[in-house]
């Protein structure tokens, strides 16, 4: 960082000079707008939490001049808007590495439900919580949706650290590590959704976990409650192919019709996965709106079966990009290596190397996540007006040079440890490679005991 910003101004700033928290300077900026604007040597201004104004030359935006509080000299460097996982569970970065290579149902039933069962608590969610935000810092990502338990300490963790979440309280028809029965996770999740009314950044919201684990009842009631508050629900869905073959025979209907039949669909709704669905409930999804969230790591590492993303954004859908995992599924949160998978895998499984470009995989990872969590006017792209939520990634390493393409460069070349620098709502929280809101040394050390204290609970 260096003050160069003046540098672009038409004349030293005066008193007339328009003053700004941020200036960055030099850079190439990829906005994500409507037209995809890709600006070479550019500008772009924060004041507060948002971008007031971008573009080539600060001289022709700011013709007294501006004064900058801070300036980031961003010559020879990639500015991207922040990256938006659209479905994890952070504080299971605890358990990462804990079982893999076994079934999804034999994953979830044999070791992480006991494993949760035994271990987790309130304390537990919050350095698990803390470790995952430094995590997800160091890769990029500004926004993500979570689905846990205790859900309201991973949200003070999420507000310390400085990101915005979409964070999800699980209900399920099972006792939880945080609520016995229906009643205390009613209680439970009624008090947290009050408690982050208004807030600027953290979003409180209910998950129904999916229609594998949770009765007609439970979905109902859920989806009520978050209704009641305005808060989006979060849920998986069309996830495996036994979801999909049980529901047929069950309830004489695909996932997707089943629960738009019992009214949990609309555009308040967050659907992990999506990846066992016919054209006719990517229909159902398009029309009502809902945010849909294509996990590719974890749908390869757990086998699930490939969702039709092309299709599904043929078809209209708002489908996002997100992580899933971080244990057993994936086994972390880096949204770099999910852009460069997602293209991948629609490219393999079609047998089109046309399938799923790095733009479009970049399009799920900012603005059509955006969309999918219905903020697209706040968040996923780098305009005047819209939040200061960015990342500064340095091209200038040996596995990222000649640039021909920075889309190609961004999603198959660059790699999450050339982010040099990530901002939230103009608060920046990796400062040139350095995460400043998470004390790192302290929550690995903890991992590490939760680790042993996990490993031994299994033995008992
Ligand atoms: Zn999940």
């Amino acid at each position: 960082m260096a003050a160069a910003g003046a540098r672009l101004c038409a004349q030293t700033p005066s008193q007339e000079a328009v003053s700004v928290d941020l200036l960055i300077t030099g850079a190439t900026i990829v906005t994500m707008d409507a037209d995809r604007r890709v600006v070479e040597g550019g500008f772009l201004a924060v004041r507060g939490d948002s971008v007031v104004a971008i573009g080539e030359q600060a001289a022709i935006a700011f013709p007294k001049g501006v004064a900058a509080a801070k300036t980031i000299d961003a010559r020879g460097k990639i500015v991207l808007p922040g990256l938006i996982n659209g479905h994890t569970h952070i504080p299971m970065v605890l358990m990462r590495g804990l079982k893999d290579d076994v079934t999804l149902d034999d994953w979830l039933r044999k070791y992480i439900f006991p494993a949760e069962a035994r271990n987790v608590t309130e304390d537990y969610v919050r350095w698990g919580s803390r470790l995952a935000l430094a995590e997800m810092i160091r890769s990029g990502t500004t926004t993500f949706a979570d689905m846990y338990y205790f859900e309201d300490a991973v949200a003070e963790e999420t507000k310390a650290a400085g990101l915005r979440g979409f964070l999800g309280e699980t209900w399920l028809d099972f006792p939880s590590p945080d609520s016995k029965n229906e009643a205390e996770m009613a209680a439970y999740t009624e008090q947290f959704l009050k408690k982050w009314q208004g807030d600027p950044l953290i979003h409180a919201a209910v998950a129904p976990h999916s229609i594998y684990t949770c009765s007609e009842k439970t979905l109902r009631d859920s989806a009520a409650l978050a209704r009641k508050y305005h808060a989006p629900i979060l849920i998986h869905v069309a996830e495996m192919q036994k979801e999909f073959v049980d529901s047929l025979k069950t309830n004489g209907a695909t996932p997707v019709q089943y629960l738009d039949r019992i009214g949990l669909l609309g555009p308040d709704v967050l659907a992990a996965h999506c990846i066992w669905l016919e054209a006719s409930d990517m229909k159902i999804l398009a029309e009502r709106q809902a945010g849909c969230v294509h996990n590719p790591s974890s749908n390869m590492m757990l086998a699930s079966g490939v969702a039709a993303v092309v299709d599904q954004r043929a078809a209209g859908m708002r489908v996002g990009l997100g992580t899933d995992g971080p244990a057993g599924s994936n086994n972390d949160l880096n949204m770099m290596e999910e852009m460069d998978l997602a293209a991948k895998l629609q490219k393999t499984s079609r047998v089109d190397p046309r399938a799923l470009g790095a733009k479009g995989a970049l399009e799920m990872a900012t603005i059509e996540g955006a969309r999918a969590l219905h903020m697209e006017k706040e968040i996923g792209s780098l305009e005047a007006g819209k939040k200061a939520d960015l990342i500064v990634l340095n091209p200038n390493v040996p596995n990222a040079v000649p640039m021909y393409d920075v889309y190609s460069q961004i999603v198959y070349a660059l790699k999450a440890s050339e982010i040099e620098t990530l901002i939230v709502g103009g608060k920046t929280l990796l400062k040139d490679g350095k995460v400043l809101t998470v004390d790192e040394a302290k929550a690995m050390a903890k991992a590490k005991e939760y680790g042993k204290q996990v490993e031994a609970s299994l033995k008992q």
